[in-house]
């Protein structure tokens, strides 16, 4: 039997967001010895459990937290959730991604300037919680129009933002559908594309690989929303499989394959790639 050719999607792994965090959390690490962070740094178990053997550990409630020094995660967190951690005289190392950053002011403007916000991303993914905690009460998440529609919701000045990781498609077409089902209700309807153009960039170049490939396989966390839309992405189109770690994968996925893809989420480290990478040639 001929072994299968893997390749690799031209762009794939660690975000420069993800990076950046990492980087901060060691030299803090190495400086003050243990560090809390509010949730895992990113949803990646294998980066999660490397970041622990340095003193980086993560907590699930302020309540928890074993020392002075706190981190804020590339997802970033809302005001309230800072103003918490000042009164309670924790020090804070902001690990917050620049892009998220940036989705949070646009979320924060449009609530200012007097518009009802939505968010097109998951309520419960800890970026978006972050996103509406910056509007204020005005703030909403729906992953479809007709939740915004029964909410009882009719906003005469409408603004949307998107959690930066999802699916640029996705996106354009719940746009469309709000512009659609609200447009001639509303006044006005402001849309800032606060899309991760990293996480843009790693689609399309999966999306390309599938097109070529007869099974794509997705490293990363299980619970990491852009590891899933890549999974999302590719499975219309060929065999799709997430997994975790290299071992993970199944032999029988290889049987009677030529051209394997290989894609990995913006939190996986660089050597989980490898391992799969090295895995898939062994088998
Ligand atoms: S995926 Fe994009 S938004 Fe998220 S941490 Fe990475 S660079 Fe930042």
């Amino acid at each position: 039997m001929k072994n299968p050719e893997i390749v690799k999607a031209d762009k794939l792994g660690l975000c420069f967001g993800v990076r950046r965090a990492i980087k901060l959390l060691k030299e803090a690490a190495s400086k003050y010895g243990e560090i809390d962070t509010l949730g895992p740094v990113a949803h990646n178990r294998v980066l999660v459990e490397t970041l622990a053997d340095l003193g980086v550990k993560p907590i699930a409630h302020l309540d928890q937290a074993r020392g002075g020094i706190l981190a804020i995660t590339t997802h970033g967190a809302g005001p309230t959730v800072l103003s918490e951690i000042k009164a309670r005289h924790i020090r804070i190392i902001d690990t917050t991604c620049p892009i998220v950053r940036k989705a949070q002011n646009a979320a924060k403007e449009l609530a200012e300037a007097g518009f009802d916000v939505v968010i097109f991303g998951d309520a419960e993914h800890s970026e978006v919680k972050g996103l509406l905690g910056w509007t204020g009460e005005k703030g909403i998440a729906v992953l479809d129009v007709k939740q915004l529609y029964e909410s009882g919701r009719s906003p005469s000045r409408l603004g949307v933002v998107s959690q930066t990781t999802q699916i640029q498609s996705a996106f354009i077409e719940f746009a469309a559908q709000l512009i659609r089902m609200l447009g001639p209700k509303t006044e006005e309807i402001r849309l800032v594309n606060t899309l991760c153009k990293v996480t843009q960039g790693q689609q399309e170049a999966a999306l390309e690989l599938a097109g070529k490939s007869q099974l794509m396989i997705v490293i990363g966390g299980s619970s990491s929303a852009n590891a899933r839309h890549l999974v999302e992405i590719c499975s219309p189109f060929v065999e799709t499989h997430l997994v975790e770690t290299a071992d993970e994968v199944k032999t029988s996925w290889l049987v009677g394959k030529d051209h394997v893809g290989v894609t990995a989420g913006a939190s996986t480290p660089d050597e989980a790639v490898e391992e799969l990478i090295a895995k898939l040639r062994s088998l």
